[in-house]
């Protein structure tokens, strides 16, 4: 029988040095090969010219190097890009690079599909097909990295993970990817410049704060308990109490925020009531708030507010002392915004 080959991009610096030790290896020779692996261009263990030939080929016999090709990309009139990339199953997901004056932003998808039902949103309504390996989280930043070479577009500066599935329920695979995204032999990405959102998983968030010091987002959406278990079911399971008693424990570093997104929806959770509510609750949490308008998605039962009352929400918190900013939607046209990443250009295997 076939031995099945070990993807090395799924193996943080740890996993690889116990991965070489198992073939015979010093550990050292396992920080070689993370070295090598995410160098533009190295697709193949002959062009890793410090390890010896003898050992390039056994490790051709025990492992692979996977990576996504071919993207089909989508550019939005904005200047935002959508990748969709074909899993080796035949799923499609898809990442979002959003270039701004001062940084490009790559959106990063965690799962195909969703598991979290939130009502809101398009991937959401697909439901959940899998967990992405380490491998096809890191991947999707290697081909955005190499697009943007290739084009001339600059350089990936931040990465959010914002994009298609919750990312704390794959957690271990988003440790694994985060270590391999932060090693400075890996992708070498400052943890202040990654941002992983959540739609409120209290354990995962503590232990996601134990073991990274990357940035916590946190989609909320509403300032009571009714209304944000009709938006969300997740807060079932963790009510809003749990869920801001969370984020005050949260491990942060000075002058570090938890950034709360908050999508307004006309008649549902635009009021001034509203507002002075979303005031008392997050009173005492280091945060930043972002306002967001609903995007066009299929669901004909959300709208958004409208600018004026967007203005007049924001006024209200700025007066109770928040940093709020309103965000405007970029990709929309693509169907690449917040809560659209549905993988419509293209279908699962039947
Ligand atoms: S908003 Fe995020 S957590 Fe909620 S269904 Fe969509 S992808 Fe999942």
């Amino acid at each position: 029988m076939e031995q099945e080959l070990t993807d090395l991009k799924n193996l943080d610096q740890q996993g690889l040095i116990r991965f070489v030790e198992s073939l015979g290896q010093p550990a050292f020779r396992g920080r070689q090969i993370l070295a090598w692996l995410y160098r533009p261009g190295v697709t193949d263990f002959f062009q890793m010219t410090d390890l010896a030939r003898e050992f390039r080929a056994v490790l051709g016999r025990h492992a692979r190097i996977s990576r996504f090709t071919e993207p089909v990309v989508q550019q939005s009139r904005d200047g935002s890009a959508k990748f969709g990339f074909r899993l080796e199953d035949g799923f499609v997901i898809e990442s979002v690079l959003i270039p701004d004056e001062d940084r490009n932003t790559l959106c990063v998808s965690s799962q195909a599909g969703c598991a979290m039902g939130c009502r809101f949103c398009m991937t959401g309504s697909m439901g959940f097909t899998r967990n992405l390996q380490p491998a096809e989280i890191v991947n999707q930043v290697c081909a955005v990295r190499d697009w943007m070479l290739e084009y001339d577009r600059g350089r990936l500066t931040n990465l959010v993970f914002m994009g298609m599935g919750e990312p704390l329920a794959n957690l271990k695979n988003l440790l694994t990817a985060l270590s391999i995204l932060t090693e400075q032999r890996g992708l070498d990405f400052a943890s202040r410049r990654i941002t992983v959102s959540t739609c409120g998983l209290v354990p995962q968030m503590m232990e996601l704060g134990q073991a990274t010091d990357v940035n916590l987002a946190v989609s909320l959406h509403a300032a009571d308990d009714v209304t944000r278990s009709r938006l969300m079911p997740v807060n079932d399971r963790y009510p809003l109490a749990e869920l801001i008693e969370a984020c005050k424990k949260f491990p942060m570093k000075k002058r570090q925020r938890i950034m709360f997104e908050y999508t307004m929806l006309a008649g549902i959770n635009d009021s001034d009531e509203t507002a002075e509510k979303l005031a008392r609750l997050l009173r005492g949490v280091p945060s930043k708030i972002n306002l967001l308008a609903m995007n066009a998605t299929d669901n004909e039962e959300f709208r958004s507010p409208g600018r004026e009352r967007m203005l007049r929400f924001q006024q209200i918190l700025r007066r109770h002392g928040f940093s709020v900013f309103i965000r405007h939607s970029r990709g929309e046209d693509i169907l690449a915004a917040c809560g659209q990443l549905a993988g419509r250009h293209s279908s699962p295997p039947v």
